[in-house]
């Protein structure tokens, strides 16, 4: 007789909840995920609007190439082969457009290759760079899981790294303030903050995508459907329309979950997958340890964006096969958060996402830039579609002044636009679910390291925590912390051994 499976029940059916859900189901876990939305997938998510798709939440990846950490990790959980990616451009997987010298950086593909390219414009400082890259491939080394290594006592992440700021760390390498800029001209993909972004966040990053910038070939939504699909194909089930409304709790045991519509699922173990004060939403709260809920429930978030999804006209404007930072000049780059009204934006990122046969011309270009939810603070309590005209002129004038900006890099860009219209970070707040539209989740701080710090074991014994709230938001962090979560299920290094011999 074959034993019993165990039970899982997931909340939440994001690239968290999904990684999780797909290495259980395969391990032989009877997995349950419960969706909010009509369609899995949370930041893969893609939706359609007049016959194009658009992504969300997933724009620019990596970790795809040969050798790369999610290409591992999606071989042996079978998707792999299955997902359409196209590699950034060699020459310069970013270009980074500094308007107050009108000079466009480049930046790399390959260690030496990105050490050779950033030192063309910066002879006398290429020794500099080198040791910088070298320090960042250092630190990634130190980090276990990034290598798909468990923990153990012969290497620790890098303290250093985990204690120095992004900003501190570069300056300790180049005294050149237009180097020590360029080497943060990233931030805005992890959230940078200055004086507070650990060096480790900046560097995985970096890292990550100097091995292997790349898209998904028309929309992320392929990679959520394919790991659905091998959570059925191992008898598992993705419920969507299913928002989880409670969690019971009894003495540090979760009994139930119950659903919007009042359905009961019960399991051995829960994995939330969702953003933790989301969760504490749905828990009576004077059931759980006070202080334990109260720090991690007041951890700040990073911020939040502003879209602007544009349209063009038929073979009217290239395809850029790399990502676009725009900086009005050099110090800005840090202080994109910092804005008033009129000098908001303070600068932007933009692409243009590839679709099946587009090598010349592009179909259509995302530009995001950051937007602190204050600035639409005065909408705070109105849902998708009923926000009123005001906001609507609100969402106008800022499509406007990221084309004003867009305008800088491509004069005629406006000539060429059929459609444009955008999401604000009310957007992101009632999509994601995500507290004040935080487009990353919770902030790192390397003030204060431990305090900020949320583990996947929680005060209940039954349930796990996984997603973007945990170590690190994004392609990169969020597949990392499920194998994490499945880890204290299936035993950490079992569980890396049979990723890494796939
Ligand atoms: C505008 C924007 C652009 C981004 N661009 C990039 C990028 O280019 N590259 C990158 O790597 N990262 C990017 N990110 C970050 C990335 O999208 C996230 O880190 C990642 O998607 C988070 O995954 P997750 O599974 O933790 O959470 P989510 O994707 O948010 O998934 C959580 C899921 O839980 C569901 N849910 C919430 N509450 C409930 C409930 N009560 N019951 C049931 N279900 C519920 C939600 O509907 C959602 O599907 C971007 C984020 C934003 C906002």
């Amino acid at each position: 007789m074959q034993a019993m499976k165990e039970k899982i029940l997931i909340i939440g059916g994001g690239i968290g909840g999904l990684v999780c859900g797909a290495i259980l189901a395969k391990e032989g876990y009877s997995v349950c995920i419960l969706e909010k939305h009509t369609v899995a997938g949370g930041g893969l998510h893609t939706f359609k609007r007049d016959g194009i798709e658009w992504e969300t939440g997933m724009h620019v990846i990596s970790g795809f190439q040969s050798g790369g950490v999610l290409k591992q990790l999606f071989t042996y959980i079978g998707v792999a082969d299955k997902l359409r990616i196209k590699l950034a451009s060699r020459d310069g997987f970013d270009h980074f457009h500094v308007a107050s010298d009108g000079i466009t950086y480049k930046m790399a593909i390959g260690r030496e290759n990105f050490v050779e390219t950033l030192g063309s414009y910066f002879p006398e400082e290429k020794e500099n760079i080198r040791r910088y890259i070298d320090k960042v491939y250092e630190i990634c080394n130190s980090v276990a899981l990034y290598n798909l290594r468990a923990p153990s006592a012969d290497i620790h992440i890098n303290l250093e790294a985990m204690s120095i700021s992004v900003n501190k760390m570069i300056e300790t390498y180049t005294n050149n303030p237009k180097l020590q800029a360029l080497l943060a001209w990233n931030t805005t993909l992890y959230g940078g903050e200055k004086d507070k972004t650990p060096a480790y966040v900046s560097a995985l990053i970096t890292q990550f995508y100097i091995e292997g910038a790349s898209r998904f070939i028309d929309g992320s939504q392929q990679l959520a459907d394919a790991l659905i699909a091998v959570i059925e194909q191992n008898g598992g089930t993705v419920l969507t329309n299913t928002g989880v409304r409670f969690i019971d709790i009894q003495d540090r045991h979760v009994q139930k979950v119950i659903t919007d519509k009042g359905q009961e699922f019960t399991a051995d173990w829960y994995i939330s997958a969702i953003h933790t004060s989301a969760m504490f939403k749905l828990m009576d709260t004077t059931k759980i340890q006070k202080s334990y809920y109260q720090r991690i429930d007041n951890i700040p978030n990073s911020y939040s964006a502003f879209t602007a999804y544009i349209t063009f006209k038929p073979q009217s404007f290239p395809y850029l096969n790399y990502t676009g930072f725009y900086a009005p000049d050099y110090d800005e780059v840090w202080k994109c958060a910092e804005y008033t009204d009129e000098n908001w934006p303070r600068g932007c990122m933009y692409l243009t996402p590839p679709i099946t046969n587009n090598d010349s011309f592009a179909q259509k270009m995302i530009v995001n830039t950051i937007m602190n939810f204050d600035t639409v603070r005065q909408w705070e309590n109105t849902t998708v579609g009923k926000r009123g005209e005001a906001y609507k002129d609100f969402k106008k004038q800022c499509e406007n002044k990221l084309l004003d900006m867009m305008e800088k890099v491509f004069p005629d860009i406006r000539s060429k636009i059929d459609n444009i219209f955008s999401a604000s970070p009310l957007t992101i707040r009632d999509y994601f679910g995500t507290k004040d539209g935080a487009n990353y989740g919770s902030v790192k701080d390397c003030n204060n390291m431990i305090v900020l710090n949320i583990s996947i074991r929680t005060k209940m014994d039954n349930l796990l925590l996984t997603g973007q709230n945990i170590n690190l938001h994004g392609i990169l962090g969020v597949p990392l912390t499920a194998i994490a979560t499945c880890g204290e299920l299936l035993g950490l290094e079992k569980l890396l051994n049979k990723i890494n011999t796939s």
